[in-house]
């Protein structure tokens, strides 16, 4: 019922495919999840870059003179690493800029290696480092982002080489040393990046179970009261209509001693069904236990949930069911309706009042539809939901 981890890719290739092509939840989650380790990685090479300063004065020490400006720079990348932890957003526009950003980097590499006596030639293995910053610092972006840098970032000293910016370059030397070891970074990327996948797969599947009632596919209490709880608390601060309908099946006790637990399971699921076929894409249904089910309506004021909960509690009445046996019957629900209100404090006096109106339609003969009224419902005698925490609405 809810979205699962169904969509995402299960064969290799359809797994290279999403990594082309990610969701967008799939880059947030990468970032997030890479952000702290790209900060201390670029900030440890741009500190290492910097102290590379000891590599021109051993090769030039006259050159060395002119390159220590220039090594400075690379302590900007630290800069920019904390820009990236305050960012904290993942962005096309923060892959771009930091993307350019590393080229800028090793377009400042080759300003220093002109500076030194052969420069160039000598320091044609720096270019390694440019390879393991796709490995390292790019492993909080897309694939696709990682592979362009890669190969931009390979290109890029034959592309100074041929517009004469990097002194004696030579493209056969540099081919030779640093294609193969960018064509390896890029099969490291690939390797990384699938890995992230199945870690996030298997997250994301992990969430589903352990947010999903597995007898319906419904959302479970776990899921529901926080939500519920955030709900309440957005609908309060934006004046957004809420409301929220308690189903209980009726006499279900008797359906389980007369046609079995089997046939009891199968129309608990059957509440499901109907009842997410009533409720919109953006409300969301949750078994809270046994034959009990929330379902919680976003902009939806009472009369429309009323509406709602008519429409559901006519539907299951015409409903058939057939036990394992084969014979057939019928079953129903009574339902509490309750709107947010501002006698609510919190999502438990909000619970409370559809309980108790729920409680009202059971009293007075069950397979009805009640409103909570107003304040004068509150916590009645039956206070089922989350009875330990409800001081608080008592009060009010
Ligand atoms: P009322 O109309 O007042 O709600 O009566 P009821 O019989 O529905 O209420 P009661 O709470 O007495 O019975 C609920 C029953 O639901 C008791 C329990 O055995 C059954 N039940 C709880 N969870 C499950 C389940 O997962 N599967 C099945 N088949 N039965 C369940
Ligand atoms: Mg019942
Ligand atoms: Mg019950």
């Amino acid at each position: 019922m809810i979205k699962s981890s169904a969509e995402l890719p299960d064969t290799l290739i359809g797994g290279l495919r999403f990594l082309l092509f990610p969701n967008r939840d799939f880059l947030q989650k990468k970032y997030e999840d890479h952000r702290r380790f790209t900060i201390i990685v670029s900030a440890f090479l741009s500190v290492l870059w910097a102290a590379l300063w000891g590599w021109d004065w051993v090769t030039d020490p006259v050159g060395a003179d002119n390159t220590r400006v220039l090594r400075l720079l690379f302590l900007a990348a630290l800069a920019y690493s904390l820009t990236l932890y305050f960012i904290r957003k993942s962005s096309a526009w923060l892959a771009i800029i930091t993307v350019v950003g590393m080229l800028a980097a090793e377009a400042n590499f080759i300003l220093i290696l002109n500076h030194l006596d052969n420069g160039i030639v000598y320091g044609l293995g720096g270019f390694m480092y440019c390879m393991f910053i796709a490995v390292l610092v790019f492993q909080c972006f897309s694939l696709i982002t990682n592979i362009i840098y890669t190969l931009s970032a390979t290109l890029l000293p034959h592309l100074a080489g041929e517009l004469a910016i990097a002194d004696n370059f030579q493209h056969f030397q540099y081919a030779a040393l640093i294609w193969p070891a960018a064509l390896l970074a890029i099969v490291a990327q690939i390797v990384q990046s699938h890995h992230y996948l199945l870690r996030y797969q298997l997250e994301r599947q992990l969430e589903a179970l352990s947010t999903t009632d597995t007898l319906t596919g419904a959302r479970n209490r776990r899921y529901f009261i926080p939500l519920l709880a955030r709900e309440v608390r957005r609908a309060k601060r934006t004046g957004q209509k809420l409301s929220l309908l308690m189903l209980d099946i009726d006499m279900f006790k008797r359906v389980n001693d007369t046609y079995g637990h089997l046939t009891g399971d199968r129309v608990i699921h059957n509440v499901s069904v109907v009842s997410h076929q009533f409720a919109r894409d953006i409300d969301v249904v949750a078994r809270l236990g046994g034959e009990e089910f929330a379902i919680l309506l976003t902009a939806c004021d009472q009369n429309q949930a009323v509406q709602v909960a008519e429409r559901i509690r006519s539907e299951i009445k015409g409903i058939t069911m057939h036990s394992e046996d084969d014979i057939s019957f019928n079953y129903t629900v009574s339902i509490g309706v309750a709107e947010l209100d501002e006698s609510d404090q919190n999502e438990r006096c909000f619970l409370g009042r559809a309980d108790s109106a729920l409680y009202k339609a059971k009293e007075s003969g069950r397979n009805r539809v009640v409103l909570a009224e107003d304040e004068k419902d509150l916590f009645n005698s039956r206070n089922r939901a989350l009875t330990s925490e409800n001081s608080d609405c008592s009060e009010s």
